[in-house]
Parts: C-alpha cells; structure tokens; sequence
C-alpha cells in the first residue's frame, strides 16, 4: 500500500485526483495485524484498488473530473464501492477520468490530460482513464472504472490490460454518477482475467437501491478454465472491412481470427449496422439522457455555486462557468433531441434503432456463441488531437457503442500489439465472456 501511494504520489498529475492515503494506510496496518496473528484474510483483504472519480465515497471529493464538482464530498458511498470495502480491499485513489464521462481520451478533465501507459505523448483514453493507467503501470491492482460507451473497455485497450463491461444490471449502479442512465455500467479494470473475475463476483448482485439490477450467480474459478460451449465464433463483416480501420488493428485482428480457427472453432462474417448509424444512435440517446441527469446541477444542492443577480441567473452563470465545452455540447445537443418538434424525428428515431440493434444481436446470438471485434478503429491519437475534432472523436467508439446499447457483457483484453481485442456475449452471460478470454490467452 506504500509503495503504490508513493507511486501515486509522484505521478499525481498525470493520473491521480484525490489519494485516500489516511485510510489507505490505517486499513493496510489492520491487514497486517490479522496476519501477524495469525488470523485469516479474505482473497481481497488488503488489496489496493482505483476509484474513478464518478462514485460516491462517504467523505472523499468526487467531482467527476468537473470543475462544478470540484468541492463537492460524497454523502454516501456506492454500492460496488461498499462490497469492495466489505470484502477488505484498500482504496488508495480517486482516479482522473473525462468529466461525467464525456469523452474518449481523459483530457476533458479539470485534472490534466491522462498520459498513456505506453508513450506519454499519447492519450490514456477515456474516459476511465486514469484507471487503465493507473493499472497498467501497477500503481493499483484493479481500478473500478465505469463504462456508458466503451469507457472501460477503450482505455483498457489503449493501455494493454484487461477491463469488463458487465451485462448491464449485473452490478448496482447506485452512487455511480449518471451519465447515461441505459447504458451506465460498473466494472473492473485489471491485468488478469482471474483479477476480473474475483472482482465481478464481489460487485455483483441485486441492490434494492437500483431496480435494474438482478441477481446473478458467483463465476467460478473452474467454470472458465475450459472452453465448452464455445463453437462458434462470429465477427463484423463492415467493423474489418473498412476505410476507417487502422492497418496494424486489422492485422491483429485478422491474425485472431486464425488463430481461433487454429483451435478448431467455427469463425463467422455476421452482417451489422454502420460506423454512422451505431455512433449517431448511441450518442443521440447518451446525450438525451446526459441532458436530462445533469439538469440537477445547478449550484442549488451541489457544487460551484456562481451568484448571480436572480436565480435564474445564478443557474446560467453556474451551468455556463463550470460545465467544460464538451459537456455542453452533449447538453444542447440532448436537450435539442428531446425538445417538441425534434424528438420524434431524431429522439424516438434513437429508440427505435437501439430496438432494432438489440435484436439484431439476439439473432446473432442464436448463431454464434461470441461475437470478437477490435476495441477501436484507430490506435490511441497524440494528447491534444481529439479535443480539435470531437466528431472523429465520437467516431472513434464505433466498435464500442453497439454493444452498450445492446446492453451486452463485453471484455477488453490484450491482444496482437495494437489496441486488443473485445469479446462480446448474450446478455447475462458473462461467464462465457471470461472463459472465452482465457481460451484465447
Ligand atoms: N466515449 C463515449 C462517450 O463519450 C463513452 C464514454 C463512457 O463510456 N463513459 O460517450
């Protein structure tokens, strides 16, 4: 635990929000009591781990990234973040990330931009992404990032670690920030699939507090270490065979694919939606939905309150000062979607595709048993290059999007030597997922 805080320490400004040191450190001489007695420790019990900085931690800063935040201490604590602490596991840092999770790159953030783990001038990817780092450079064991479009499974592969989006409803939701409410999910990052694994089972589960959640049996160690029930493998045919892709990602994943059918298994070309139509159907429903959350901030309850002559007012000078330009951007552009006269046009448009996307995957699903896809079309972009250009920035999630809106268990995993490999199941199967990751290690 002192060794990572002092890690920690010295690489605040690329990675780290707020360190826990105080707690960190009383926790880890508990641990160290038990064993001195000889008394048993949990599997987790002493281990440190990350916290983005989008959930809830009784008495820590949590402010998103976001200068509305900036001063705003959490009144209670998550419910993924409280298992974990149940389970004895060390929090050492809340982790820089893209405010609200507004972006693809960590750089919309108050904090300074995250620096990848790889080459510094690149970006870390976002928007957990001081999370991947922080894993990838073993300042924490596993981080607990959040993924609404791909958050934990882009800076994963940007990084070269292992980071699970689980089944949407798999883990609690509760005192995660909402981004965008149908597609927020809680998951790990970490540099094994056992880490992930022993981590999803401690988070899952029903939560009263968050009525989309459902009850889910623990994976066990065993049920992934073979690969039953895996024959058939499918991928998209327009996610490979574009303009858009990378030559070196395509190479690796080319080279996936035979190494899959090497194994004996069946590989498939599946017919799937565009680039254009997953990236303008995810980003039309996260913004509506990001709209409608963060009305909330207004300086009333939380945050950076700016006074102004009225109320009113107050309101606008709060909101305008202190959202960066990304998150207003996706403010007008939700609540434009939403407003009389757009929202059957593009807002209900929205629901109606993300209809037809889930039950294109479950058609899929009837075919194959997992379907693999690169994690981005594009190799992580130079620090300061996506702020220039948001819409290649949107595009950069076309891999990544269709799966969230699918609600779909999804893993990063390293892969080849560009940005890894996703691995994608039928919902509430994510065991398949992790055994599928390990067969392919
Ligand atoms: N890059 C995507 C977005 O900005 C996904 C972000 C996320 O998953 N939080 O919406």
């Amino acid at each position: 635990v002192q060794e990572k805080l002092e890690a920690l320490k010295q690489n605040t400004h690329n990675t780290v929000n707020a360190l826990l040191s105080d707690t960190a450190l009383a926790l880890a001489a508990k641990v160290d009591a038990k064993i001195a007695n000889g008394e048993p420790i949990g599997l987790l019990e002493g281990i440190p781990f990350g916290i983005k900085d989008v959930y809830m931690v009784q008495g820590t800063y949590t402010t998103a990234s976001s200068n509305l935040l900036k001063n705003y201490k959490s009144a209670y604590t998550a419910t993924a973040i409280q298992k974990l602490l149940d389970a004895g596991a060390i929090p050492l840092v809340k982790e820089n990330c893209d405010s609200f999770g507004h972006g693809s790159s960590s750089e919309n953030t108050i904090f300074g931009a995250v620096k990848n783990a790889k080459n510094p001038e690149l970006v870390g990817g976002g928007s957990s992404g001081g999370s991947a780092v922080n894993v990838a450079k073993d300042y924490t064991v596993f981080s607990i990032g959040g993924d609404t479009g791909g958050s934990i499974r882009q800076p994963a592969g940007y990084n070269g670690v292992y980071g699970l989006k689980p089944t949407y409803g798999r883990v609690s939701r509760y005192g995660l920030m909402a981004y965008a409410s149908s597609t927020d999910c809680v998951g790990p990052i970490a540099k094994s699939i056992e880490d992930v694994r022993i981590v999803l089972n401690v988070i899952s589960g029903k939560d009263i507090k968050d009525q989309t959640t459902y009850t889910s049996e623990a994976i066990s160690e065993d049920s992934i270490l073979n690969s039953d029930g895996i024959k058939t493998v499918g991928y998209f045919k327009n996610f490979i065979e574009n303009d858009a892709i990378d030559a070196e990602i395509k190479t690796d994943f080319l080279n996936t694919i035979e190494k899959i059918k090497a194994k004996g298994i069946e590989v498939k070309a599946l017919d799937f939606f565009d680039s254009n139509t997953l990236v303008s159907t995810y980003y039309t429903l996260a913004m509506a939905e990001t709209a409608s959350n963060l009305s909330r901030l207004d300086g009333t309850n939380y945050g950076n309150r700016i006074e102004a002559e009225n109320l009113k007012e107050t309101y606008a000078v709060t909101r305008s000062e202190n959202f960066s330009e990304e998150t207003k951007r996706r403010i007008v552009g939700g609540n434009q979607v939403l407003s009389q006269g757009f929202s059957d046009e593009i807002y209900l448009k929205g629901l109606n595709l993300r209809d037809e996307i889930a039950a294109n995957f479950e058609h899929d699903f009837n075919e194959v048993d997992v379907v693999i896809s690169p994690v981005t079309p594009n190799t992580p972009p130079k620090i300061g290059d996506s702020l220039k250009d948001p819409l290649a920035m949107y595009l950069s999630d076309a891999y990544t999007v269709g799966f969230s809106l699918g609600q779909l268990p999804t893993i990063t995993i390293p892969q080849g030597t560009a940005t890894g490999l996703q691995i994608t199941a039928a919902k509430h199967n994510d065991e398949l997922v992790l055994k599928f990751a390990n067969f392919l290690k």
